[in-house]
């Protein structure tokens, strides 16, 4: 497989690492970084660069000429894939969750989506829901008119998306000792864990309710990796209510950590993140001397919230 990652422009590698300053952290002794994984491809939002790029080489060297992938109507999964398509010259379908979509005016995420040329296939919930089932994959993937596409999975969380998170813990080793990310799918979080150094600890802010995840990081990294490592943990406390819920206390302190730091915070994941991170160091949780990093996965402000697809 080749190692070249096929879109242009290049990617930027390692992403820049930043050091903040935030008294909520320093007057507990601990430092906080950000690892601006925001910054790696100006097409292809945050950390979705580095979970394709594995799987484009796949799909280009098996011959295939489409790509197909699932994802809600604001997925940045869905947007990656089909920028993604149009710098490889690949075709690309969507499956969309919630068939009440069909032939309604897109919003910015699907906008964008088909500006890149993404074929959208709106499919009822209930349908999408069984979509880990194979018969029920092969149907959906049927009856969406692709000819012979390399299929990538919701979120973009299979194996060779885990591998492709391997760099960004490497890129962490003797840099940091707590490296934290919002989970989605928790792809991400599977791939980092296993890059960082057994002594390096990573930690999940999950932004969905569920308490579902950690079975499925662990038979994530069992795929990609052989075992799951054991130097990563979650904490659930910090989803505010479910994917895309910003409550008024998430968006306060989002906004004043945008005063304080000049930095965009995206509200889908990293202010989820950026908030349990500041709980955690208020709590004292971090011994003093911890250095903790903080995975930027986007900067740009979220498109508006789901509203109508709140749950998964
Ligand atoms: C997709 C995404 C995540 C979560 O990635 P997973 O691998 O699904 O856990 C985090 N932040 C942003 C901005 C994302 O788009």
């Amino acid at each position: 497989m080749s190692t070249t990652p096929p879109t242009t422009p290049r990617p930027r590698l390692p992403s820049p690492l930043q050091e903040l300053r935030d008294e909520r952290f320093s007057r507990h002794g601990v430092t906080l970084a950000l690892k601006r994984d925001d910054l790696i491809h100006p097409d292809l939002p945050g950390n979705k660069y580095r979970k394709l790029f594995l799987n484009l080489d796949a799909a280009v060297a098996a011959g295939h000429k489409t790509l197909l992938t699932f994802g809600g109507a604001y997925s940045n999964h869905l947007r990656a894939t089909a920028a993604a398509g149009r710098l490889l010259g690949m075709e690309t379908v969507g499956v969309v969750r919630g068939d009440e979509l069909a032939g309604r005016p897109l919003n910015p995420s699907l906008t964008q989506c088909a500006a890149d040329g993404m074929r959208l296939h709106f499919v009822d919930r209930s349908a999408y829901r069984g979509k880990t089932d194979p018969e029920v994959l092969a149907s959906l993937v049927r009856a969406s008119g692709a000819e012979n596409p390399y299929v990538i999975p919701e979120g973009g969380s299979n194996a060779l998306a885990v591998r492709g998170c391997t760099a960004l813990g490497e890129e962490l080793r003797d840099r940091t000792d707590t490296a934290a990310v919002a989970c989605g799918t928790g792809g991400t979080l599977a791939g980092m864990a296993a890059g960082l150094a057994p002594d390096q600890r990573a930690l999940g802010i999950p932004v969905l309710k569920g308490g579902f995840l950690g079975p499925d990081i662990r038979a994530l990294q069992e795929r990609a990796l052989g075992a799951p490592t054991a130097n990563w943990h979650l904490d659930e406390r910090f989803h505010f209510g479910g994917y895309a819920r910003t409550p008024p206390e998430l968006a306060a302190f989002a906004n004043d950590f945008e005063d304080r730091h000049g930095l965009p915070v995206e509200r889908v994941y990293v202010a989820k993140l950026l908030y349990a991170l500041t709980a955690l160091s208020e709590e004292g949780t971090f011994p003093p001397g911890t250095r903790v990093t903080a995975v930027i996965t986007a900067t740009e402000p979220a498109t508006p919230a789901a509203q109508s697809s709140t749950s998964r």
